[in-house]
């Protein structure tokens, strides 16, 4: 019997399918990828719960609806390779695995980077690729991307991300300063930006540079 069966259920039950979220792949996805596993020990038990969580390094892990949100907004198709700016604790990660073909993530924090990779390599993911950096730059050599997710928020659209995303290809952030934030969704169309606008959101900063801990 699976850990957590029944609390994953009803979170995708009230917090995913009944806020309107449909798409039979994102919620397989939510229903499939063990949110407990991708948090700190001392809050497994509030895995489920209908909110973000510490994960460490003032970061935060977001909350099921914002990953199941975001991710339906992306619109991942089977042969997608996907960027991810943000690792943090894996978790959105793993959700977009479950859809793509290949997903490149890139963390900052070299502990969150080092901690994400032991979990896809014990839950035996074989299409994510781990990257330690600064990931506004991107990865000129995994580009061009179908999909660009950004869990963290910026003020501006990353011009050099945005050069990275393939003709047709959609790019999803919040956008904003500290406390006002809307989620945003960039398509590339015929070279040009084509930007929508959705609901407000709290993310944590996009910042530049890479930190390093000592253990
Ligand atoms: N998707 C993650 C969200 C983590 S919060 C989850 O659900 O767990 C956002 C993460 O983005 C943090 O871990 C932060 O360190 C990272 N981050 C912020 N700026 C970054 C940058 N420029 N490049 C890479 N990662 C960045």
């Amino acid at each position: 019997m699976n850990d957590y069966e029944k609390e994953r259920e009803e979170m995708v039950e009230r917090q995913i399918a009944g806020r309107g979220i449909k798409d039979p792949g994102v919620l397989f996805a939510m229903r499939k990828v063990e949110r407990h596993l991708f948090v700190p020990e001392e809050y497994r038990r509030d895995a489920y719960d209908d909110r973000p969580l510490p994960i460490g390094h003032k970061q935060t892990i977001s909350q099921p609806y914002m990953v199941a949100a975001m991710t339906d907004e992306l619109k991942v198709g089977k042969s997608d390779v996907v960027f991810e700016v943000g690792t943090g604790s894996g978790y959105q990660t793993a959700i977009l695995a479950e859809l793509a073909s290949t997903v490149i993530t890139i963390e900052r924090i070299e502990s969150l980077y080092e901690r994400a990779k032991r979990i896809f390599k014990e839950l035996s993911y074989g299409n994510i690729i781990c990257l330690f950096g600064d990931g506004s730059a991107g990865a000129r050599r995994y580009a061009p991307f179908d999909r660009i997710l950004i869990t963290a928020a910026s003020e501006r659209i990353p011009g050099e991300l945005f050069n990275q995303l393939a003709e047709g290809g959609r790019m999803v952030m919040p956008l904003g300063g500290r406390f006002a934030q809307t989620l945003v969704t960039i398509e590339k169309i015929g070279g040009e930006m084509a930007v929508k606008h959705h609901f407000d959101c709290v993310f944590v900063p996009l910042k530049e540079g890479t930190e390093r801990y000592e253990h």
